[in-house]
């Protein structure tokens, strides 16, 4: 028998490339969790990115791996491995569709960085994404505060109640950086999980 008391779940959803996952992911992910009670928070690596077609990106198996060793101490965060094995070009709004047959009568939460939040217009359909969830947007340092919640009040003039702002601290990393400093021969301890500064290493991720 159905429990009527049963409250709808929670479900926070990660979407990057994870090129590697960093902790400035894993920070946005744990606060988002706790500010809007998330069940669950997905992290799903990218498979074919339509915004990062040109660049070279690093096999979803050893994405998935390092996202998986990532999270593998928090019991509230899972990896979906949903579009990297995909052979078609991971758009959002198709990912957010699957899901929303997994995850009957659940709400779910799309958790991105300022710099999507900029781009959110650009992205394949995304009055289709706003249809089934809600956009948690975290602030990230090289966009200006202001702007920022200048572009939340303008996004929710259009789609009212849908963009809500993430208080976390601000984590300046970003994969981009760690592929850099790890070419450089540069440390990365502190940046990313230990266990994924490890894998890297073992792996020889990023050195040329
Ligand atoms: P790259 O440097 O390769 O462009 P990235 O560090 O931005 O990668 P992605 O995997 O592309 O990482 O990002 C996934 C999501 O996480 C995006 O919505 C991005 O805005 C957000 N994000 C990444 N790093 C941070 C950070 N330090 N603070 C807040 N949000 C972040």
């Amino acid at each position: 028998m159905q429990d009527r008391n049963r409250k709808l779940e929670k479900i926070g959803i990660m979407g990057g490339t994870f090129d590697p996952i960093h902790n400035g992911h894993l920070v946005i992910a744990e606060n988002a969790r706790e500010q809007y009670a998330l069940d669950q928070v997905l992290f799903i690596p990218t498979g074919h990115s339509p915004l990062k077609h040109k660049q070279q990106i690093t096999s979803g198996s050893h994405r998935c791996a390092m996202v998986s060793m990532a999270i593998a101490d928090n019991p509230q965060f899972v990896l979906d491995e949903i579009e990297v094995n995909s052979p078609e070009i991971s758009y959002t709004f198709h990912t957010i569709n699957k899901l929303k047959k997994n995850y009957i009568s659940c709400e779910l939460f799309f958790i991105l960085g300022a710099d999507s939040l900029f781009d959110f217009e650009s992205w394949r359909n995304p009055d289709l994404i706003l249809e089934s969830c809600s956009i948690l947007a975290a602030y990230r340092k090289h966009q200006r505060q202001e702007e920022f919640f200048r572009h939340i009040a303008y996004l929710n003039e259009k789609h009212p109640g849908k963009f809500h702002p993430l208080d976390t601290p601000n984590l300046e990393v970003s994969s981009q950086e760690i592929r850099q400093r790890v070419r450089h021969g540069q440390t990365i301890r502190y940046l990313v999980p230990k266990t994924v500064e490890t894998y890297i290493q073992e792996n020889k991720l990023y050195i040329d």
